[in-house]
């Protein structure tokens, strides 16, 4: 399955866009970019998850999954994912 990957030599600030290794707060405008790596880990944390609940047969925890990661990325896989989870669960 495609991850998001966190780089942490190419994050880029969204105020200022300075590159620069992950942080708390920008090196260069002082933003606070903590929220950011909150979503950053909760997205990854969602991921495994979404995994866990595919490989055990866990339809509609990962159809749920797949709809939180959906709104955090809109990506063709996870709309794909989510697409399939809907066409195959049995409401
Ligand atoms: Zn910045």
């Amino acid at each position: 399955m495609e991850e998001l990957e966190i780089n942490k030599d190419k994050f880029i600030c969204p105020t200022c866009k300075k590159k620069q290794e992950w942080n708390t707060t920008c090196k260069l405008c002082g933003s606070d970019i903590s929220q950011m790596q909150n979503l950053a880990s909760n997205y990854l944390r969602l991921q495994r998850n979404l995994r866990k609940n595919l490989q055990s047969g866990n339809w509609r925890n990962a159809e749920y999954i797949a709809q939180q990661l959906t709104f955090i990325a809109p990506t063709p896989l996870n709309k794909k994912i989510l697409k399939f989870l809907k066409s195959h669960i049995f409401n």
